[in-house]
C-alpha cells in the first residue's frame, strides 16, 4: 500500500479529469463516449491513456506510472523482469483498472469508455458505448461483434479454456450490476468480479484496494 491508499473513501470517486483525459471527438448520443482513434497525417496515434487499477487516474504511460508510484504492491513488485511473461502481467494489470474505469462510467452513465481496439473515424459514427463489452478472461473491453473471437485469442485465456460456454451472457454479467445501481461504490463490484478472475496473484490486490 501507498500512503496515496490509505485515506478515506475519496479515492473511490471517479476522477473527473485524468492527467490525460482523451479527446471526446466521437461517438453516442448518451453521455458514455468511446473516443475514437486520432490519426495524425494518416498515421494512427498512440495517445490512449489507461487508469490505474491503484490510484484510478489516468496515465498515457502506465507501465511507467505503476511502478515509479506503485512500486510496493505486491503485483507491481512481483512482476517478472522481463520478456513475454511481464507483458502479460502488466497488460492484465491495465486491463483490470480500465475494467473498475469502465464499470464506474458505465453505473453512472458518464464518461469516457477505454475500450482494446478504438473505433476509427469511420467506424465511430455507427459505434456506440453499447456495442462493446468485457473479455471475461482478461476484462477488455471488445467489440461484441467480435467478442467470441477475442476470447479463443485471448492471451489471458486458461489453456483448457472452454469455448462453448456462453460469452456474451458471461460478459454482461460482469456488467449486471450497473443496470441497478447509480453511481456505484465498489463493493459489490469487487465480490462478483473476483469470483469470475482466474488470475489469483492479481485479484488479491483489487481485493485489497478495495477495502479503503
Ligand atoms: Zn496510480
Ligand atoms: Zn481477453
Amino acid at each position: 500500500m501507498t500512503s496515496d491508499n490509505t485515506g478515506p473513501t475519496e479515492i473511490e470517486m471517479m476522477p473527473q479529469t485524468g492527467p490525460a483525459e482523451e479527446n471526446f471527438d466521437l461517438v453516442s448520443d448518451s453521455t458514455v463516449r468511446v473516443s475514437s482513434a486520432t490519426k495524425d497525417m494518416g498515421k494512427r496515434v498512440y495517445d490512449k491513456v489507461h487508469y490505474c487499477l491503484f490510484c484510478h487516474k489516468a496515465y498515457s504511460k502506465m507501465a511507467r506510472h505503476l511502478v515509479q508510484v506503485h512500486g510496493a504492491e505486491t503485483a507491481v513488485a512481483s512482476l517478472p523482469r522481463d520478456g513475454v511473461a511481464k507483458r502479460l502481467k502488466l497488460e492484465l494489470l491495465l486491463r483490470k483498472g480500465d475494467f473498475h474505469h469502465n464499470h464506474e462510467v458505465l453505473c453512472q452513465k458518464r464518461g469516457n469508455l477505454v475500450v482494446l481496439r478504438r473505433p476509427n473515424e469511420v467506424q465511430a459514427d455507427v459505434t456506440t458505448y453499447e456495442d462493446f463489452g468485457p473479455c471475461p478472461e482478461c476484462l477488455g473491453f471488445v467489440h461484441k461483434n467480435l467478442l467470441w473471437h477475442h476470447v479463443r485469442s485471448c492471451p489471458h485465456k486458461p489453456a483448457n479454456g472452454n469455448y462453448r460456454r456462453p460469452i456474451q451472457k458471461e460478459s454482461r454479467s460482469l456488467l449486471a450490476d450497473c443496470k441497478f445501481r447509480n453511481g456505484c461504490p465498489d463493493t459489490g463490484f469487487v465480490t462478483d468480479i473476483l469470483s469470475a478472475l482466474k488470475n489469483d496473484d492479481v485479484s488479491g490486490i483489487i481485493s485489497q484496494d478495495t477495502d479503503i
